[in-house]
């Protein structure tokens, strides 16, 4: 996924590579200034500011980036979702609710990664209950594979395969959200048992 130009991480000799560089930086600029170009030309015309809802915390960000890439006013709010299964069913429950009132207004939602849409589908119900002017997501990440159920994505960053990434706003047990690149983590069973297993890859103290 990494770019041809883009070194993977290097590891220390003789241990077999856990993770590795996935997207770059400047990939991931590039594609965040794309996607506020197409909500800029979708809103530039709207009565008023679209309100850009991040779900707290994996995409602020990617919200941070996307909304200085709009060339239109836009509002920002947040949302917190948590998730649980029980009984093999998944069940989802918003912790932090909006400031915003969203009735007839233009809403996107700003996801860091669609996996299997179960988060999606409860936020669009839950946001359509209140009769925004429309409704759109963005994601910076689509695990389309992996979609339990089906859910409308309108803007996608890039489509990835079953692979659990950190960094640019994601984490693994509250680590490594403000790695400004994208990693993907092959052994993630390694991680668990050593969750600081990339700290020295992503933060290489200052010689
Ligand atoms: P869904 O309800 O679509 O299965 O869950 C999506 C959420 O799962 C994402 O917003 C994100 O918080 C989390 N998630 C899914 N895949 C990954 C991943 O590869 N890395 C991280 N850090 N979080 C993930």
């Amino acid at each position: 996924m990494a770019g041809k130009d883009e070194q993977p991480v290097t590891e220390a000799a003789g241990e077999s590579r856990a993770y590795e560089l996935f997207i770059g930086r400047e990939a991931l600029v590039e594609r965040v200034q794309a996607i506020g170009g197409e909500l800029t030309e979708r809103f530039k015309d709207a009565p008023e500011p679209p309100i850009l809802i991040a779900i707290l915390k994996g995409s602020t960000m990617f919200l941070a980036d996307l909304v200085r890439a709009m060339k239109i006013d836009a509002a920002i709010d947040f949302m917190a979702i948590s998730s649980y299964s029980s009984n093999e069913a998944t069940q989802v429950r918003i912790v932090k609710d909006l400031e915003h009132d969203i009735l007839g207004r233009d809403v996107v939602i700003v996801e860091d990664i669609v996996d299997t849409g179960l988060t999606l589908t409860y936020l669009r119900r839950s946001l359509m209950e209140r009769e925004p002017r429309s409704l759109r997501t963005v994601t910076l990440l689509d695990k389309s594979a992996r979609r339990i159920v089906p859910v409308p994505v309108e803007h996608i960053g890039f489509d990835i395969p079953d692979v659990f990434v950190v960094g640019y706003g994601m984490d693994f047990q509250g680590r490594y959200r403000n790695a400004p690149d994208l990693y993907s983590v092959k052994d993630l069973a390694r991680l668990a048992n050593d969750p600081l297993m990339l700290v020295p890859a992503l933060f290489p103290s200052v010689p």
